[in-house]
């Protein structure tokens, strides 16, 4: 068999130019990075649980009318996707405080905000993915006033069927991230969700006991990651209650 050419490999996915023109093919790996690739493991059955869990939200997604990048799963690493151009900007959606928005602005993890608070950052690993504010985006041309207010009712839509779906399972959307990307139909654009969703790019807690089941578990060593995913996915029931995936990480360096 040919062998496919690589588009670009990041740190946790390869894209492989698709079967037919204006598709992908999107190859989850087992790498796990954190701290701007500073911690690095690779954990064996990650990237299994990634491409099903994010094939069930996009999917999900697609169902309800929030347009994804989404076509099909493959097989059990691979998803065939529609090319986009990606926006340069990962799109956080939080409805409690954690992370950086805890560190930044001194409010406790877990305290519920008043409403869903989105933040844009600029994908630029070599910066750290800086925070960025509207006059931004709008100065330097990375989106514009349609695109953004597209962006936002993506993202809102996003948290609400994300939070809902999450809630049914006891499992609390702290926050996520997501990217959006251009699809062209001749001179006609429109915006799809892009990348993956995943607990790579969500903070996931138990609502009872408040433990963390999303990568949290490996940047701040907390226990098996992929315990702590496959347990998001058999909670879901896109994963069977008997299998196993479980490996202990090796760390690379
Ligand atoms: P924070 O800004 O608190 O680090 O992250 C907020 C949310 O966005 C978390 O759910 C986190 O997992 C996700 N997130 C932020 N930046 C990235 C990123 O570069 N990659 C991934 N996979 N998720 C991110």
């Amino acid at each position: 068999m040919a062998r496919r050419k690589k588009i670009y490999e990041g740190k946790a996915k390869i894209l492989y130019e698709g079967p037919e023109p204006g598709t992908i093919v999107q190859y989850f790996k087992d790498d796990a990075t954190a701290f701007n690739a500073e911690k690095k493991a690779v954990i064996e059955g990650k990237g299994v649980l990634n491409n099903r869990l994010s094939e069930y939200f996009m999917t999900g997604l697609n169902q309800i009318g929030v347009p994804t990048h989404f076509i099909k799963s493959l097989n059990m690493r691979e998803q065939l996707c529609k090319s986009c151009e990606i926006v340069p900007l990962e799109i956080i959606v939080r409805n409690y405080a954690a992370g950086t928005m805890s560190k930044r602005l001194g409010i406790d993890e877990g305290t519920q905000l008043p409403r869903p608070i989105v933040e844009y950052c600029l994908k630029d690993d070599s910066l750290g993915d800086p925070l960025v504010s509207e006059e931004h985006i709008a100065a330097f041309g990375w989106a514009s006033q349609q695109d953004m207010e597209d962006i936002l009712s993506l993202a809102l839509r996003v948290n609400d069927f994300l939070t809902g779906i999450m809630y049914a399972v006891g499992i609390r959307l702290v926050d996520f991230k997501i990217e959006v990307g251009r699809v062209y139909d001749g001179d006609f654009q429109r915006l799809v969700v892009a990348d993956e969703i995943s607990p790579d790019s969500c903070r996931l807690w138990d609502i009872e006991t408040g433990q963390k089941l999303d990568k949290d578990v490996f940047r701040r060593d907390l226990g098996n990651l992929t315990d702590a995913y496959t347990e998001v996915a058999q909670r879901l029931g896109v994963m069977p209650k008997t299998s196993t995936p479980i490996t202990k990480p090796t760390l690379i360096n």
